[in-house]
């Protein structure tokens, strides 16, 4: 059990992590699911969507701390964002407009994510974790 979990505490954290299914996000961090805001999406990454949602998990919830997981094998960061866009164009004959450059290296991503985060004026990132899941064993690694 992480030490995030706590049977007293109400909400404990936002949890901005990948969609990717083979992430239970709560249960890799200990957490119970009143204890925990997730917002998730495609690689998890720091979108203007997410950091709103980060923002309003602080605002109207109070939601302390801010812990970011991305994973090994991301199927939506091992390819650039062009790839992405013209996969999706010859499937729908539209190129969609997103704006986020996938990296394939979890480690860089959590980095990313962090430095992204900590420059939001709209979050409190005085309580701001980092870690990856590796989906092949189980193993959840912090990032400093
Ligand atoms: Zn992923």
């Amino acid at each position: 059990m992480s030490e995030l979990s706590s049977p007293e505490a109400g909400l404990r954290a936002s949890v901005l992590t990948c969609m990717d299914h083979r992430l239970d996000p709560l249960a890799i961090l200990g957490l119970e699911q009143r204890e925990a805001h997730v917002v998730r999406n495609a690689g998890g990454y720091v979108t203007g969507d997410a950091i709103r949602s980060l923002c309003l998990s602080q605002q109207l919830a109070g939601a302390i701390r801010i812990v970011v997981v991305h994973h090994t094998d991301c199927r939506a960061s091992e390819q650039t964002a062009e790839r992405y866009r013209a996969l999706v164009e010859a499937s729908t004959g539209v190129s969609p407009s997103w704006d986020v450059e996938p990296v394939p290296d979890p480690h860089q991503r959590v980095k990313a994510a962090m430095e992204q985060l900590s420059a939001s004026p709209l979050l409190d990132t005085s309580r701001l974790e980092g870690y990856i899941y590796d989906v092949d064993d189980g193993s959840l690694t912090p990032v400093e």
